[in-house]
Parts: C-alpha cells; sequence; structure tokens
C-alpha cells in the first residue's frame, strides 16, 4: 500500500508516445483499494483485489461495475497466472502464498523454517515455474489489510523468497526493508525489485533495485531507478522496458533505466499488469479504481506462457 488521495482529472497525454495509444481510460470504480491485477484469458476477464475490502473482484468488456469474484477471502492482493491457467495470489491475512484453481485455494507457501511468512505482497512465476514472492509487513502491520501480527523470521525481517521444486523456501534477498513489486527482464538474468519503505529511499526518492538472477539466487544487488512516487508494482515488456506504477503515474523505463514515459493518471496507482485479447492493454489498479491504457507492448512472459 501507498499513499492514498484524491486527485484530479487527468485528461492529457505526453507528447511522447509510441508506447501508449490513448490516456488511462477508467473501467469500474468503487474498490477501497485496488491491487493485485491479472488478466485471465480463459475468462476474458481481469481479476483484482479491493484489500481492505476483502473481496477479489473482476471486469470484463461491457461491464460498468465490477463483478464480485469471492468475499472474505483474507485480504489478497498481488496476483500472477500459472501456465496451467490457474490464478496464484498473495494473502495478507493468511499470511501465505496461495493457488485459486477454478474457485478451489490451496496453499503453496505459509512458513519458513517453521516462522511465519509477514503477509506476502507480490508473486510472480519464472519460466521453469518456480514461484518468487515479495513478503514486506504491510498485511501485519495496516490495520485494514489483514490482522496484527509480528515478523516472525530473520529477527523481525522482509525477505523476498523463491518456492523451488518440491516446495522449498528459500530467501533470495535478505537486503531490503519492504520488499513490493518484482518482475524479471525478457531473459531471467535480472531481477527487479521495488521497496516501499520510506527508510530505504535515496535522497528522498523510492528505489527500484535490480538483482543478477542465475535462476536460484540473487545478487550484486544495485539501484535501478528511483522516483518520487513509490513502484507499488510493475511489469516488464518484450523489450525489457519496465512499466510501474510511480504515485498517480505510471512511468516507463527502458533496461538502461532512462526514462521513457510517464503517463498522469487521475488516483494513485498500485499495480500494473498487461492483458486483453491480444496482450497490448496495459491495467492499472489505482486507487478506487480499475484503467486500462492502450499500448504497443506486451508482458515478457507471453513469449513462454
Ligand atoms: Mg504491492
Amino acid at each position: 500500500m501507498i499513499e492514498r488521495r484524491d486527485d484530479p482529472e487527468v485528461e492529457t497525454l505526453p507528447e511522447h508516445s509510441d508506447l501508449v495509444f490513448g490516456p488511462p481510460e477508467r473501467l469500474v470504480t468503487g474498490a477501497t483499494w485496488s491491487e493485485g491485477p491479472v488478466w485471465i484469458p480463459a475468462l476474458g476477464r481481469l481479476r483484482f483485489s479491493d484489500i481492505p475490502g476483502d473481496r477479489i473482484l473482476e471486469w470484463e468488456e461491457g461491464m460498468s461495475e465490477p463483478a464480485v469474484y469471492a468475499t472474505g477471502v483474507e485480504f489478497t492482493n498481488g496476483r500472477i497466472l500459472d501456465r496451467d491457467g490457474s490464478v496464484i495470489q498473495c494473502s495478507h491475512g493468511r499470511r501465505r502464498v496461495e493457488r485459486d484453481r477454478a474457485g478451489v485455494v490451496d496453499v503453496i507457501a505459509d512458513r519458513y523454517e517453521g516462522a511465519r511468512l509477514n503477509s506476502p505482497n507480490d508473486v510472480i512465476v519464472t519460466r521453469d515455474g518456480d514461484v518468487l514472492f515479495t513478503d514486506p509487513d504491510y498485511g501485519i502491520t495496516v490495520s485494514v489489510e489483514g490482522h496484527s501480527g509480528v515478523r516472525e523470521y530473520g529477527n523481525g525481517a522482509c525477505w523476498v523468497f523463491r518456492v523451488g521444486p518440491g516446495g522449498v523456501l528459500t530467501p533470495i534477498v535478505t537486503d531490503m526493508q519492504q520488499p513490493n513489486g518484482l518482475a524479471l527482464s525478457p531473459d531471467e538474468s535480472i531481477l527487479y525489485i521495488a521497496d516501499t519503505s520510506a527508510v530505504a529511499r535515496q535522497d528522498g526518492r523510492y528505489q527500484i533495485r535490480a538483482y543478477d538472477w542465475d535462476g536460484v539466487a540473487a545478487s550484486n544487488g544495485r539501484l535501478f531507478v528511483a522516483q518520487d512516487g513509490a513502484s507499488d508494482g510493475f511489469r516488464v515488456d518484450t523489450a525489457g522496458n519496465v512499466w510501474t506504477s510511480a504515485a498517480d503515474a505510471v512511468s516507463v523505463y527502458s533496461p538502461d533505466g532512462a526514462l521513457l514515459l510517464t503517463v498522469p493518471v487521475p488516483e494513485v496507482v498500485s499495480n500494473v499488469a498487461f492483458g486483453g485479447a491480444d496482450g497490448t492493454t496495459l491495467f492499472l489498479t489505482a486507487s478506487t479504481s480499475l484503467y486500462r491504457i492502450p499500448t504497443s507492448a506486451r508482458d515478457a512472459t507471453s513469449v513462454w506462457r
């Protein structure tokens, strides 16, 4: 979660735009705080979380109000589509990563060496089928986003984990304050992770960090970009560009960290996800609403999904 506020209407688009073809379009509203968008091709629907509302919502073309997929879901947050079409999602309330297969929900990971996880926030899958997730503490410290609790592992740490073959859990990044959004470069050699802790700001700006990734371990952590607004969630496209939330905007960075584009959004953006019939629509969960932006890009994972 990042700051919330009411925002003015934004109707203009930056001049530069071979990446996006129009301003954000609000599709539905009425959520309390939205995160965790994922496009589900089999349904032709965009699924997302209303975290404080403790429900999972869906939108499809033609809807002017979101459909309620499930309620009493224990404060789900980030989610991703697995190769088999099931949905992997984070649950603050259950302090776990779980799988929703046609409405049947099973645990993927909830403990590390016997200790409970904090409150898994965002999750991705690798080409090999491993699950990588971030585990900040917002779901046990922000009262409307879960249940109060204490950090149990690593002397009160917030780590990033890999769930490998056999469901074995391994910490892969242990030097962040509040790891949040994450994504891999198209060749999976670089792992990007945002830190949304105010403590981890550099010169007052929020970091997205980059790590070399060999499929098992992360190393050589360094600053990728810093921005004024926290990056709660992001996706990487097939060209390696990073599409990230940036307070009341979406920003796009090249693989070398150059800012290519910033698109203003009428509300504070949490997460983004590519989807739609041809995969080029960027969906934004933004405070109370779901938006879309037509783009020329596709998710990096679209080449192997
Ligand atoms: Mg997040």
